[in-house]
C-alpha cells in the first residue's frame, strides 16, 4: 500500500493511528512483498497474520493463498478488513490471549506480522508454545528485541528469552527496516526475524518444564555463578558440570542452548543407569496372553504378542483438571509404535501377573511423575484400533505440572474436550488409534 493510499484509507475510516495499539502502518509495497515472500507461501497453504492493520502485508499474502486468518485488536478496523478480504477469516481479538490450541485442528500453519511493539514478546511466546503447529513465524520486531532472540552466548543480549525460544526454534535475523517506511515513523528501528522449528534430535531431548525452570533460575541474576542460582532445582550442579565438561564457575550466559538442554536432561549417574536399564527392559517385557473373555491363557514376550496379534491387556488414563480440561501427551519420536502422535495422558501395557489398576497407578507415576487415585470408566474389548488389547480406561484428577520422561513423551498439553473433539474429527492422523477409540467411548459415557 502506498503512503497516499494509506492516508486515504485512514481518512475514509475517520481514524488515525493509535499509539497505544502500537500502530505504525507499512507503506512500502516492495518491502511488503519482500517480507511475505520470505514465507514461501504456496497456493492453498494456511497462514495467519497478527495485527493486519490496513492490510499492507495481507494483500500480498492473499495473492499466494486465500487460506488465511487475521487477528486484529482494533475494533475500528474489523469491518474494513472483512469487506476488503471477504475470502479470509477475520478474528477480532487480542493476539496475546489467542488460544493457539485452536489452530491444531487445521494442521500446519505459517504465522507472520509486523507486530505492535508494546506486546511483541507476549505475542511471540504465545505463538511458540510447545504444541504450536506453526511451521514458520516471520515477525517484524523492535531491533533490540530481535537481536535478543537471535543472540549468541557471552554477550549482553543473550538471556533467558534467547534460550527459551532457542531450544525449539532456529532464529534468523533477516534484515533491518528503516523507520521511514512506516506511518507514523516509529522512534525505534525494526528488524525482521524468521523462526523455524528445529529438526527433531538437533538438541538432546529434555523435559520442557524442567528446562524452563533451570533457565529462568540461571538467568535470574546474570552476574552470579550458575551453581547457586539453580541449586533449588539441581542441587548436584558440581557433579552435573563435571560430567558435562562445564566449568563449575559457569554463568548462565556462557552456556549454549545445547548445553542448557544437556543440563536439563542430565541425571545423577545412578538414575541414568536405571533409565538405560528400563529402556532395555521394554524389549524383554512379558505380557499375559488372554482369551476373548479376558482370561489368562498363557504368557509371551512383547515382541511376539505384537507380531502374532495375540490378545493382551493395557490401560489408558485420562487426567483432567478442575477446569475440565484433559491432559494429552505427544509420544516421543523414539517410540516404536505411533511415534509423534498425540495420546492419552498416560497409557501402558499390563505386565504378566499384574492387574489393571496397579498398572494405571504405575503408568501415572512413570509417565507423569504423579501419584493419584484412579477411577474406572470402562473396559474396551480388543479391536484393530486398540492393537488387540483389552483396554481398561481410567480417569484421574490432577492440576499438573507433570514430570515427563523425554525418551517417552515429547511434550504434553491441556485441552478442552471441545478442542480435542474438533481436532480429532479434522485430523485423526495426529492421534494414536488407541487414544481415538478410548476418546470415542469416553465421550459416549462421560460427556
Ligand atoms: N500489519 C500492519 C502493517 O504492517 O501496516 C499493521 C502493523 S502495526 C505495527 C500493528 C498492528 O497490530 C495494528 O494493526 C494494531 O491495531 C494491531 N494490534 C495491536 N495490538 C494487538 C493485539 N494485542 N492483538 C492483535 N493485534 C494487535
Amino acid at each position: 500500500m502506498k503512503l497516499t493510499e494509506l492516508q486515504a484509507t485512514l481518512k475514509e475510516l475517520d481514524a488515525s493511528p493509535t499509539k497505544s495499539l502500537g500502530q505504525n502502518f507499512l507503506h512500502d509495497r516492495n518491502l511488503a512483498t519482500w517480507i511475505v515472500s520470505q514465507l514461501d507461501l504456496k497456493p492453498g497453504e494456511r497462514w495467519l497474520e497478527i495485527g493486519p492493520g490496513l492490510g499492507s502485508l495481507t494483500s500480498v499474502a492473499q495473492e499466494f493463498s486465500t487460506n488465511g486468518l487475521l487477528i486484529e485488536k482494533d475494533d475500528r478496523l474489523i469491518s474494513f478488513l472483512k469487506d476488503r478480504y471477504p475470502k479470509l477469516q477475520v478474528v477480532h481479538g487480542d493476539a496475546c490471549r489467542f488460544d493457539t490450541r485452536e489452530l491444531l485442528p487445521g494442521g500446519p500453519i505459517k504465522v507472520f506480522g509486523n507486530l505492535p511493539y508494546y506486546v511483541s514478546s507476549q505475542i511471540l511466546f504465545n505463538f511458540t508454545t510447545e504444541a504450536s503447529p506453526a511451521t514458520a513465524l516471520l515477525f517484524t520486531l523492535q531491533k533490540e528485541l530481535a537481536e535478543r532472540f537471535a543472540a549468541n552466548p557471552n554477550c549482553k543480549d543473550y538471556g533467558s528469552p534467547t534460550v527459551l525460544i532457542g531450544r525449539r526454534w532456529k532464529v534468523e535475523l533477516l534484515r533491518s527496516l528503516p523507520g521511514s517506511v512506516f506511518l507514523p515513523v516509529p522512534k525505534v528501528e525494526s528488524s525482521v526475524v524468521l523462526l523455524t522449528p528445529r529438526p527433531a534430535g538437533e538438541f538432546p531431548d529434555c523435559d520442557g518444564a524442567r528446562f524452563s525452570t533451570l533457565v529462568k533460575l540461571g538467568f535470574s541474576q546474570r552476574r552470579k555463578q550458575l551453581g547457586k542460582l539453580i541449586a533449588p532445582a539441581l542441587p548436584q550442579w558440581a557433579e552435573a558440570a563435571a560430567s558435562l565438561g562445564l566449568p563449575v564457575t559457569s554463568r548462565a550466559e556462557s552456556l549454549t542452548v545445547r548445553q542448557w538442554c544437556e543440563l536439563a536432561a542430565w541425571k545423577p549417574e545412578q538414575s541414568q543407569n536405571s533409565s538405560e536399564n528400563a529402556a532395555q527392559d521394554v524389549h524383554r517385557k512379558i505380557f499375559d496372553v488372554v482369551d476373548s473373555d479376558d482370561r489368562v491363557t498363557g504368557q509371551n514376550s512383547r515382541f511376539e504378542v505384537h507380531r502374532q496379534n495375540l490378545c493382551h491387556r493395557a490401560v489408558h488414563i485420562f487426567v483432567r483438571n478442575k477446569a475440565g480440561e484433559m491432559f494429552l501427551q505427544k509420544r516421543s519420536r523414539w517410540k516404536d509404535v505411533c511415534p509423534q502422535r498425540w495420546d492419552s495422558s498416560a497409557a501402558g501395557h499390563v505386565n504378566a501377573g499384574r492387574d489393571y489398576e496397579e498398572t494405571a497407578l504405575r503408568e501415572l507415576e512413570e509417565e507423569l511423575g504423579v501419584r493419584v487415585p484412579v477411577r474406572e470408566v470402562t473396559k474396551i474389548t480388543p479391536c484393530h484400533e486398540t492393537g488387540h488389547e483389552f483396554v481398561m480406561l481410567y480417569e484421574a484428577q490432577h492440576e499438573g505440572p507433570f514430570r515427563l520422561p523425554p525418551a517417552e513423551i515429547e511434550l504434553g498439553e491441556w485441552f478442552t474436550p471441545t478442542q480435542i473433539q474438533q481436532w480429532a474429527a479434522r485430523r485423526p492422523e495426529d492421534f494414536a488409534p488407541g487414544f481415538l477409540k478410548c476418546w470415542e467411548i469416553w465421550r459416549r459415557i462421560c460427556s
